[in-house]
Parts: C-alpha cells; sequence; structure tokens
C-alpha cells in the first residue's frame, strides 16, 4: 500500500521565519521600526514557561525585540490589566500576547479584550473573531494560520473542497472553520455531539483534527487520498519497543499508523502543526507592526 506524504510543518516553519526576518530588515531599513512583541506569563506552570522562552527565543532569532513579563500566580486582575493598558501605548511594543491559561482568579475574556485589537497578535480578541468571520481584515489565531498556510503551499487553490473541521474551539476549530470557508471550501465543523463521526471524516478532502484526544481519528474514517491536518498534542506513555519505563511521548488527535496508508498526505505529531504555530505568531507581529504602524507589509 502507498503510503501518504508527510507534510513537514519544521521546514514550512523554517522558511517562514526567514521570510519574517527579510521583513524585519525592510522595516528597520525603510521605515526605522524594529518589531516588539510583549509576552506576558502569569505564574509559573512549566508548560508555559517552555511555551514562552520558546517564543521570546524565536523573536529575537528574526532581529525583532522581546520584551518578557513575568508576573506570579496571585497577581490580582486590575495589576494585569495595568500592565497591558502599559503595553497598548508604547511605540516599542507591536505585538502583545498573555499566555494562557490564566489562574482562576482572572478572567481570561476581559484580559484578552483589553488587548488593543491592532496588537493583539494571538487574534483571540472579539474585534479580529469578528473581522474573520466578517471577511475583514484582522489578525488572526496562529495555529489555524499556520494549517491553512500548509495546506495552500500543499494544495494549491482549495476552493470547493469539502473540509471537515474537528472541534469547536475559538482558538483553533473555530477560526479554522472561518479560513477555509474564506478559500471556498465546503465546510463542516464537528464536535462532541456530532453524530456518525466517522461518516463525517470519511467525506472529507480536507481534514482538519483539533479535539485533544489521542489517535481519536484511525485509518477508516479518513477518505482515500485525503490532506490530513493533525492538530492535537497529547501526552500518552511510550510503549513503543525498547522505550524506557514511565516515559512519555506525544501523539496527535489521529492514529498516524493507520492513517498513513489511507490519506494522501498528513502533518505528523511532533513536527507538523506545532512549529508553524510559532512561526505564525512572528507573521501575525509583521502584520500588527504594519497596522499600528500604518505602513505597508514588506514583500518576501
Ligand atoms: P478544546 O478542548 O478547547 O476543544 C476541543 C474540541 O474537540 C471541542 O470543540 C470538543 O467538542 C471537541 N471534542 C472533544 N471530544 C470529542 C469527541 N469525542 N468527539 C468529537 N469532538 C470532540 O481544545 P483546543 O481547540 O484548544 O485544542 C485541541 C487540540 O489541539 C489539543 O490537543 C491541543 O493541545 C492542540 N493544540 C495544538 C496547538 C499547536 O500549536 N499544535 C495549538 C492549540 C491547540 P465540544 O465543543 O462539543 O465540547
Amino acid at each position: 500500500m502507498a503510503e501518504a506524504s508527510i507534510i513537514d510543518g519544521k521546514a514550512f516553519a523554517a522558511s517562514l521565519r526567514k521570510s519574517v526576518s527579510r521583513q524585519v530588515a525592510t522595516l528597520q531599513e525603510l521605515h526605522g521600526i524594529t518589531p516588539g512583541l510583549a509576552v506576558i506569563l502569569v505564574g509559573e506552570d512549566p508548560a508555559s514557561q517552555v511555551y514562552v522562552r520558546n517564543k521570546g527565543r524565536s523573536t529575537v532569532e528574526v532581529g525583532m525585540n522581546s520584551f518578557e513579563h513575568n508576573l506570579p500566580n496571585d497577581i490580582d486582575q486590575e495589576t494585569l490589566l495595568a500592565l497591558i493598558r502599559q503595553l497598548n501605548n508604547d511605540p516599542l511594543v507591536h505585538g502583545i500576547l498573555v499566555q494562557l491559561p490564566l489562574p482562576n482568579q482572572i478572567c481570561e475574556d476581559v484580559v484578552l479584550d483589553a488587548i488593543n485589537p491592532e496588537k493583539d497578535v494571538d487574534g483571540f480578541h472579539v474585534i479580529n473573531a469578528g473581522r474573520l468571520a466578517t471577511g475583514g481584515k484582522g489578525l488572526t489565531p496562529c495555529t489555524p494560520r499556520g494549517c491553512l498556510m500548509m495546506l495552500k503551499k500543499w494544495l494549491g487553490d482549495l476552493s470547493g473542497k469539502r473540509a471537515l473541521v474537528l472541534g469547536r474551539s475559538n482558538i483553533v476549530g473555530k477560526p479554522m472553520a472561518q479560513l477555509l470557508l474564506r478559500e471556498s471550501c465546503t465546510v463542516t465543523i464537528a464536535h462532541s455531539r456530532t453524530r456518525n463521526l466517522a461518516d463525517e471524516c470519511r467525506r472529507a478532502d480536507i481534514l482538519v483534527a483539533a479535539v485533544g484526544r489521542p489517535r481519536m481519528v484511525s485509518g477508516d474514517w479518513v477518505k482515500p487520498g485525503a490532506t490530513i491536518i493533525d492538530v492535537g498534542i497529547n501526552r500518552v506513555p511510550d510503549t513503543r519497543p525498547g522505550a524506557a519505563e514511565g516515559k512519555m511521548r506525544l501523539v496527535g488527535d489521529v492514529d498516524f499508523g493507520s492513517a498513513l496508508y489511507v490519506a494522501g498526505a498528513i502533518t505528523p505529531v511532533p513536527g507538523g502543526v506545532g512549529p508553524m504555530t510559532i512561526a505564525c505568531l512572528l507573521a501575525n507581529t509583521i502584520t500588527a507592526v504594519c497596522n499600528t504602524a500604518g505602513v505597508d507589509e514588506p514583500e518576501v
């Protein structure tokens, strides 16, 4: 049986980061602007600390300024909002990101909506969600933006294709569906109440899985030749022969082993969608710079 092509997210991300560094150089040369990205981390969640560190490193690597704000876990909402207001008014800061999740005493929606929508590089502000839904120009959430970039590079014109998005979260599923609709796909959004989920999946030319359930989508749910984007990141015990006792590994929402022999192309986990997310954060920061400074986005 023929194997699917592997969509190499690391390679896509490396190429996007290269384009972004060229754009940074152009913005400096033509307008004297060095893009600045501020990341706020509340508390000491180890996974969040790793994400924030990686974001900071990638920001500096493409020539941008990185501003990191680490706040204690017991901080009150007003203090956090005051920092966001300060960053909203700081001309050196073009993008603001608040690392999620936030501690219980803080309301996530209030915090996200306090960010100036033009600096909202995560694209979670209600204004940017509205712009995406209505076809306006705005900042798009990084993970779906990365998925769409890979799909377009891989498949070219997506118009008329049947796409199924599995998951309806505000950060992945819904914006992903909006982006595919913009590309004139025929879009179905599936979730935990969807009936005959396997049949729905089998109809899809493009299947984007964002559920957070390890290997839920098996090969017999996949249409032969379909393109699969696996967003899921799930930590499971590593039971492969030779793996050390108690070792964990990352798997996606798709059962890669069985889907590989049915799909036309598939993103691996790790090495698929994940690397594109941070690269798209940098690309969104360029968009934010151009929106706030009123300059055209440099060609890549
Ligand atoms: P959420 O938990 O917010 O949403 C999960 C969605 O999946 C919900 O819409 C839920 O349906 C649906 N769902 C859950 N169980 C089932 C089921 N058994 N059958 C059908 N649908 C189901 O997750 P996120 O969107 O935040 O993330 C999804 C996955 O993507 C996670 O593994 C996460 O770690 C990963 N992720 C990866 C990123 C990356 O950079 N690669 C970035 C962001 C997320 P309902 O709404 O009905 O509850």
